[in-house]
């Protein structure tokens, strides 16, 4: 049994990923400021046996003992992380420097949530880890997008400088069951406006793509990457290459919830990425991971989770 840290845990992935750390016999310490997260993603695991949570903001130092750190801490809306942006910042660096300083403390393995965002608008398609990116370092994605970049930084210092196990996982946008309704991404947003009848807001012509992974595959992912031997450091993106236009996603959407919800555009976000798809040859080759759920698969048990709480 590993005692393992989940910096981030009553959000979206975290909550998933307690419980199925919780669930292959692990004690699971959980901390979370609850920002963008909320504790009724880990009722399930509340008052359980080798569960605990702990209530903190990561850009403030903890002293915790533990075998492995997932780093998630941080707001990955885009609504979410831009309302607040310094925070975000402080989040994404203090808190992954918080996180490796304990890290070196306990000789633990840590591994990083970082992000897509890392490419920013990208003008490689599909995006391997090799491209550095396109980043608009001022425009308002920038306190995540650099964010991330420079928590990618300090770990690949912290890894020379103290030997460090890390794993960097630049995760692709990823959709299921415990995002918030409100949460303001694509997938939510449309699945919660067609259960309601209300306008499927697209923004700009809809032509731009994003490759939706679902959330099962993600964390199969996180933990064969975590798992996996010494010299995997990563960057490794985990994502599904099966792009699709946010005109296409409406559509199905529309159609599996059988809505009769009106599509209407609005005004494109600035600085919102074009195209976005993994190259996850490298997933492949060093985590034997791939994704297996098909996106129609994977909106039909989300959309079950909305009807379930609204
Ligand atoms: P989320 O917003 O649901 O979860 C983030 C969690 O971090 C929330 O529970 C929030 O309360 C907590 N948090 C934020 N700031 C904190 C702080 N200062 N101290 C303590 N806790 C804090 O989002 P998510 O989709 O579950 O994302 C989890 C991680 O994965 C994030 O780091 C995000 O950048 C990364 N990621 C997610 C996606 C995706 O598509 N879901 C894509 C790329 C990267
Ligand atoms: N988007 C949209 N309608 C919405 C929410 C988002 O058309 O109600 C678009 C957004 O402009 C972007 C894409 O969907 O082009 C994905 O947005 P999301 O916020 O989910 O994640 P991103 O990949 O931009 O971080």
């Amino acid at each position: 049994m590993k005692r393992i840290l989940v910096t981030g845990g009553s959000g979206f992935l975290g909550s998933h990923l307690c419980q199925r750390l919780h669930a292959q016999g692990h004690y699971i310490i959980c901390l979370d400021n609850n920002y963008t997260g909320s504790e009724k993603n880990i009722t399930p695991l509340i008052g359980k046996k080798n569960f605990e949570f702990i209530n903190h903001d990561v850009t403030q130092p903890i002293d915790v003992k533990c075998d492995e750190i997932y780093n998630l801490a941080c707001p990955a809306s885009p609504v979410h992380y831009q309302t607040k942006p310094i925070f975000t910042i402080e989040t994404s660096y203090m808190g992954a420097k918080n996180m490796l300083d304990l890290a070196v403390k306990n000789k633990a393995k840590i591994l990083q949530a970082s992000t897509s965002e890392v490419y920013g608008d990208p003008e490689v398609h599909p995006q391997k880890e090799s491209y550095w990116g396109h980043v608009n370092p001022i425009g308002p994605r920038a306190c995540y997008d650099e964010g991330k970049r420079i928590a990618e930084t300090l770990f690949v210092n912290y890894q020379k400088a103290y030997d460090l196990e890390i794993k960097i996982m630049r995760i692709f946008n990823t959709y299921g069951p415990n995002m918030h309704p409100q949460d303001g991404r694509v997938v939510s947003n449309f699945i919660v406006q067609a259960l309601a009848g209300k306008n499927i807001t697209i923004y700009g012509d809809g032509k731009q793509t994003r490759s939706f992974c679902y959330v099962d595959d993600n964390i199969n992912g996180m933990i064969a990457l975590m798992n996996s031997p010494k010299d995997i450091t990563g960057p490794i993106n985990i994502g599904n290459p099966h792009e699709f236009t946010m005109l296409e996603l409406a559509e199905i959407v529309l159609k599996m919830t059988n809505s009769k919800s009106k599509i209407i555009f609005e005004a494109l976000p600035v600085d919102d990425p074009m195209q976005r798809k993994p190259d996850i040859s490298l997933a492949k080759t060093h985590l034997n991971w791939e994704p297996k759920i098909p996106l129609k698969d994977g909106l039909v048990k989300t959309t079950e989770y909305f009807k379930s709480i609204l």
